[in-house]
C-alpha cells in the first residue's frame, strides 16, 4: 500500500510539488506537506534554511534567521545535527529580491542513507529551486504586505495598519480595553519653518520613536501622515497618554546644535464601548473630537460625547445659514461704550455683533469662530463697518455728535490685499470723518501674517484711521506689537482685569504695561470692568478709559443713540 502511494506521488512529483507549494499562501505548513511528498522517493530526512538579513543602516546589525523546512524525525532544532550526513548535503543559495538577504537552502540525509546520486542530487536541487521560489514569492508578499500597513518615514503604522491592529482586538473581544485617540501636533508649521524639511522629519522620527516607547503590549501608535497621529491605548493607561502627548520633549538640530523643542499635542478621543462593531468608525469618531478640541473649545483633549455630534452638527448649521443670515440682515450691530472714568463720559463705543435668529440671540462667541474658519467672517465684518457708517450718518443727520466706534476685523482680512482699500471705499461712500472710525484687530503669531499686519496698521496710520490691538494680555501676547508698528489703542482683555487687581505684584504688571503705552503715546482700555473697586484701582495706575457692564452691556442701536444723546453716565445713583 505504502509503495503504491508512494509510485502515485512520484508519477509527476515536481509539477505536484509545485502546485502544492505555489498556491499556498501559508508557505511553512504546505512545504513541510510538499516536502513529505517526495522525502521517501529521494532518502530526504531534512531540508533546513539559513537567512542573513543585512543591516538596514550603517549603525544596524546583521540578522539571522534558520527555519525547519521538513525533519522527517521530528528535530526542531536548527542546530543540531545529529544523525544528519552533512558531507554529502546538498545546498543551494540565493539572494532575494527587495530585501537583499541570502537565504541558503541545505538538504540532508541520514549518516545511515547511502550516499545521493547524481540524478538524485539533480532531481533534490529542482525541488529546492521550487522551494526556494516560494520562499522568495511569500517573502516579497509579506514585505509588501508590511509596506502598504507601514508609513515609511515614522516606521510606524499608517491608517491601514492602525485599522488592521484595532481590527484584529475587535476579532478577539478585546478593543473594549482600549481608548483611541487622534491627535495632532501644536505649531508644526513653525518647527517646519525653523527647523527645515530635512530636519522635521528626523523631528518626527524621534517623535515617534517616542510615541512607541511608551505603548506596551498590543497598544498601538500610527501615523496618518504629517502631523496626525493616532493611538490604541489600554483604559487604565488613557489619562497617562494625554498628559504625555501634552508635552513631548525632544530635540531639533540646526548646525550641530541640539536645540530642545517640547510638542505638544491636541487630542480627541474615544472610549471604546461595545458600541463599536467596526474599526474604521474609530477614526471619524476620535477626529470629530479632535476638530471640537482644536477649533472650538481649543483646550488640550476633548473625549467623544453623544452631544459632540450635535454640536458639530450645529456648526454645520451655522456655516451652511450664514449666507442667507446675512442676505436677510438677521445681524444687528450693538454698542458697548467706552467710558472716560474721571468724567463718565461716552468718549467712544464698540461695535459687536449679534444674530438674531428665530427671535434669539445669538452671541459672536458661538459663530463668530466657526465662519472665521472658512474666511466667511470677512463679509461679516464688512457688514458690521458698514452699518456702522450708516448709523454714524444717520446720529449726525439727527444732530447727535458721534463718538469713535471701533470695529472688530478678524485676521482672515489681512491675505485679502484689498483690505485696507475696502475700508477706505466705505467711509468714503457714507462720508465718514476718519476720527469717527477705529479699526480693532488681535496681534498675532504667524510670521507671514505678521508682516501684512505691519503693512496694514501702517497703512492705516498713515490713512489717519486709529487702530487697537484686541485682547491685549491674552495667548501670545508678545510685546513686539508695542514697537513693530504705529497703533493708537491698546485693548487690555478682560482677564487681565480680573486676575490683576488681586495681589500687589499683579498691579505692578498692569502698572507698567499702562506706563510702557503712554510712553508710546498710545490709550489704554480695559475691557470687562464691572465694579467701582476696579476703576479706583486702574484710575490709581493712571489708567481711566474702560468698557464694560459697569457702565453698560453692548446696547441696540436705539438704546446707544439714547446713551450717546445724554452723552455722559450720572453715577450719583450708583455710588
Ligand atoms: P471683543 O472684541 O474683545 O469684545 C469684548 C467682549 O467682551 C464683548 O463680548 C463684550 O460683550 C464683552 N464684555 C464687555 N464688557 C464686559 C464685562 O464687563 N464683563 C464681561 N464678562 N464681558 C464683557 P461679545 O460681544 O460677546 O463679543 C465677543 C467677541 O466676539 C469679541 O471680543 C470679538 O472678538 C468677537 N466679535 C464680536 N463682534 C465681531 C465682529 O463684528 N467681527 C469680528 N471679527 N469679531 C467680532
Ligand atoms: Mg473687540
Ligand atoms: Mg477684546
Amino acid at each position: 500500500m505504502e509503495k503504491e502511494n508512494l509510485e502515485k506521488n512520484t508519477r509527476t512529483p515536481l509539477s505536484a510539488f509545485i502546485e502544492l507549494l505555489m498556491n499556498s499562501e501559508e508557505l511553512p505548513h504546505s512545504a513541510e506537506k510538499a516536502l513529505s511528498m517526495i522525502a521517501p522517493a529521494l532518502q530526504l530526512m531534512r531540508v533546513q534554511s539559513h537567512t542573513c538579513i543585512p543591516p538596514k543602516d550603517k549603525d544596524g546589525k546583521q540578522e539571522f534567521a534558520d527555519h525547519i523546512w521538513y525533519d522527517s524525525i521530528g528535530n526542531h532544532d536548527p542546530s543540531s545535527m545529529a544523525g544528519l550526513d552533512t558531507v554529502d548535503a546538498v545546498h543551494l543559495t540565493h539572494q532575494m529580491e527587495g530585501d537583499r538577504a541570502t537565504v541558503t537552502l541545505s538538504s540532508y540525509h541520514s549518516v545511515h542513507d547511502p550516499a545521493w546520486t547524481s540524478a538524485q542530487r539533480q532531481d533534490i536541487l529542482d525541488f529546492m529551486n521550487v522551494l526556494m521560489l516560494a520562499f522568495s514569492k511569500s517573502r516579497l508578499i509579506s514585505t509588501l504586505r508590511r509596506n502598504a500597513l507601514i508609513e515609511p518615514m515614522s516606521q510606524l503604522p499608517n491608517a491601514a495598519g492602525f485599522i488592521s491592529q484595532a481590527g484584529k482586538l475587535l476579532n478577539r473581544g478585546q478593543l473594549s480595553l482600549y481608548n483611541a485617540f487622534y491627535f495632532n501636533l501644536k505649531s508644526f508649521g513653525l518647527i517646519n519653518r525653523r527647523f527645515g524639511k530635512d530636519e522635521t522629519d528626523r523631528i518626527i522620527v524621534r517623535y515617534s520613536k517616542a510615541l512607541t516607547d511608551f505603548t506596551e503590549g498590543e497598544e498601538c501608535v500610527g501615523r496618518l501622515g504629517g502631523d496626525n497621529f493616532v493611538a490604541l491605548i489600554r483604559k487604565e493607561k488613557s489619562s497617562d497618554f494625554l498628559r504625555f502627548i501634552s508635552g513631548v520633549q525632544t530635540f531639533g538640530v540646526i548646525a550641530g546644535e541640539e536645540i530642545p523643542i517640547l510638542i505638544q499635542a491636541v487630542a480627541g478621543a474615544l472610549e471604546i464601548d461595545s458600541s463599536i462593531t467596526t474599526a474604521d468608525e474609530i477614526i471619524g469618531k476620535c477626529g470629530t473630537a479632535l476638530h471640537v478640541a482644536k477649533n472650538v473649545e481649543k483646550v488640550p483633549y476633548v473625549f467623544v460625547t453623544p452631544e459632540l455630534n450635535s454640536s458639530v452638527y450645529q456648526q454645520k448649521q451655522i456655516v451652511e445659514q450664514f449666507p442667507a443670515a446675512l442676505i436677510n440682515k438677521e445681524f444687528k450691530v450693538f454698542y458697548q461704550p467706552k467710558v472716560d472714568t474721571r468724567t463718565n463720559e461716552i468718549v467712544g463705543a464698540e461695535a459687536l455683533i449679534r444674530w438674531l435668529s428665530d427671535g434669539k440671540i445669538i452671541p459672536p462667541n458661538e459663530f463668530v469662530p466657526i465662519i472665521e474658519k472658512d474666511g466667511s467672517i470677512c463679509q461679516l465684518d464688512f457688514y458690521v463697518l458698514e452699518n456702522v457708517c450708516q448709523d454714524i450718518r444717520d446720529w449726525i443727520a439727527k444732530g447727535i455728535k458721534p463718538v469713535r466706534v471701533s470695529t472688530n476685523f478678524s485676521r482672515k482680512n489681512l491675505s485679502h490685499p484689498d483690505f485696507a482699500d475696502r475700508i477706505l471705499e466705505l467711509l468714503t461712500k457714507y462720508n465718514i470723518p476718519r476720527e469717527y472710525i477705529e479699526v480693532e484687530i488681535t496681534e498675532t503669531t504667524e510670521e507671514a501674517e505678521n508682516a501684512l499686519l505691519v503693512d496694514f496698521m501702517n497703512c492705516m496710520h498713515d490713512e489717519k484711521i486709529a487702530t487697537a490691538i484686541d485682547d491685549f494680555g491674552t495667548g501670545y501676547t508678545s510685546l513686539n506689537v508695542l514697537s513693530d508698528f504705529s497703533v493708537d489703542v491698546l485693548k487690555i482683555d478682560k482677564s487681565f482685569i480680573e486676575r490683576h487687581t488681586k495681589t500687589e505684584k499683579d498691579s505692578v504688571v498692569l502698572s507698567n504695561v499702562v506706563k510702557m503705552a503712554k510712553e508710546l503715546d498710545m490709550t489704554i482700555i480695559n475691557e470687562g470692568v464691572e465694579n467701582w473697586e476696579q476703576v479706583d484701582f486702574l484710575q490709581n495706575l493712571g489708567s481711566t478709559v474702560v468698557q464694560g457692564f459697569l457702565f453698560d452691556k453692548p446696547l441696540p442701536e436705539e438704546s446707544f443713540r439714547q446713551r450717546l444723546k445724554i452723552g455722559k453716565y450720572d453715577i450719583s445713583s450708583n455710588e
